[in-house]
């Protein structure tokens, strides 16, 4: 296959403001995820770069190489700045500037004073694997875990690249100063074909990263109270049935508390529904609290002004006195409303799951066990007696005052 320097230079072209035209569509719905605009103004740089590079000859060599070559590295720039955006950490554009400013004065010297066009593409490929392993690192340490799939898959491209990068240094080439493009056969056409590949791999990391971000963030949504942030009532369902089976079968106990707050009603009939909702965000900071105190532990809004804690492992013992604690600390610490103190208490119904008991059962004892507890006097905690046969529909329940 002949390929030659014309073509490459075109079918580059033709990729690169393919890749700034998509991403200036994808821009118009995706105008919510910031790194989106830095990427796309990146993918914009590299094709005016491309161009005053493929121009070199009939453009003076201050624009060819030192416009174009810049104009790549700025595009590097902008990719992990989008990159650190994304990942919602820092970027810091000193070394940035600094590798841009050293890579152009390099290119200078080896195309004014000294030319040489080796040396110019070796530093060109030198800084390029200085980027490739920042936005590595950057993607290692911040984006693993949350972008599971993307970031390993952005990190393999930016490897890759690295390694195409080190090959193009090592790339045969005669030392005159003629364009690159000029010496495009062989092993030459090789490197370039890989890079277009890259450029489109890395197009397709960048749109990945972006769609399991959002992925991520809906499904985050689609589970989360929007008052508390605490778990909804349809993300407990979907994870306490697991748990509790996972405790089944390691013959681990597991605790279910059941909150409500008393005489809700009151408070936001007294003090405003905005009060009300203070207090139920009060109340959510310590479940959140105890629920991280507990490993595996699941806080959930199950609806208004009932809640759920659910601790894997707990025995009743352990669950009697943790909702004790709870009912104490929302009982002792009032939410100050424009100065004025507001009082909540709550009653809780604790129940500890049987062998084989499946969730609903499990919810309706911590629920006769809570409606206990509301007529004995509210503001108190009452333990559901144990399991009934499987077979059997009572659920007897033990008062335990507060
Ligand atoms: P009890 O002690 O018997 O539980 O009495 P209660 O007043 O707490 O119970 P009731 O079920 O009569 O009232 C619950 C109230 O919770 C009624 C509803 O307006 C209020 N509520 C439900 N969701 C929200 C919310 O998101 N914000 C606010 N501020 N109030 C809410
Ligand atoms: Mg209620
Ligand atoms: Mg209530």
């Amino acid at each position: 296959m002949h390929l030659d320097a014309f073509t490459l230079a075109f079918v580059s072209f033709l990729i690169s403001i393919g890749q700034a035209l998509a991403f200036s569509l994808l821009l118009l719905i995706l105008r919510r995820q910031p790194a989106m605009r830095w990427w796309t103004v990146g993918w914009w740089c590299s094709t005016l770069g491309l161009v005053l590079i493929a121009l070199r000859g009939s453009i003076p060599d201050s624009l060819s190489i030192l416009l174009g070559n810049g104009l790549f590295a700025l595009d590097s720039v902008l990719l992990l700045k989008g990159l650190s955006v994304h990942l919602h950490c820092r970027f810091h554009w000193w070394p940035a500037i600094g590798l841009v400013t050293a890579l152009l004065a390099g290119l200078g010297v080896y195309a004014f004073i000294v030319p040489d066009l080796r040396m110019r593409l070796r530093l060109f490929a030198v800084q390029e694997v200085i980027w490739d392993l920042w936005a590595m690192a950057l993607l290692i340490r911040h984006g693993w875990r949350d972008l599971h799939l993307s970031a390993r898959l952005a990190s393999t491209v930016f490897a890759a690249d690295a390694l195409a990068s080190l090959a193009r240094m090592a790339m045969p080439l005669s030392t005159s100063g003629g364009s690159a493009f000029d010496q495009a056969s062989g092993i030459a056409i090789f490197t370039y074909t890989l890079t277009l590949m890259l450029g489109l791999a890395l197009m397709l990391s960048q749109i990945m990263l972006v769609t399991e971000r959002i992925t991520n963030d809906l499904r985050r949504t689609a589970r989360t109270d929007g008052l508390t942030g605490l778990l909804n009532r349809g993300a407990l369902q979907a994870l306490a049935r697991p748990l509790l089976a996972q405790c089944r079968n390691t013959q681990q106990p597991a605790a279910l508390l059941l909150f409500d707050l008393d005489h809700f009603k009151h408070i936001n009939d007294s003090f405003g529904h905005d009060a009300g909702d203070a207090v139920l965000q009060r109340f959510a900071t310590l479940l959140l609290r105890a629920a991280e105190a507990h490993p595996g532990a699941l806080a959930c809004r199950h609806g208004g002004e009932e809640f759920v804690l659910m601790l894997p492992g707990m025995n009743l013992d352990a669950a009697h006195a943790l909702a004790m604690t709870i009912r104490s600390e929302l009982a002792a610490q009032p939410v100050h409303i424009a100065a004025q103190p507001i009082t909540a208490t709550t009653s809780v119904g604790v129940a500890c799951a049987a062998s084989e008991e499946r969730l609903a059962a499990l919810m309706a004892r911590a629920d006769t066990a809570l409606y206990q507890a509301k007529r004995s006097g509210r503001d108190r905690v009452c333990v559901a007696g144990v399991a009934p046969p499987m077979d059997s529909p009572d659920s007897l329940t033990s008062p335990s005052p507060a």
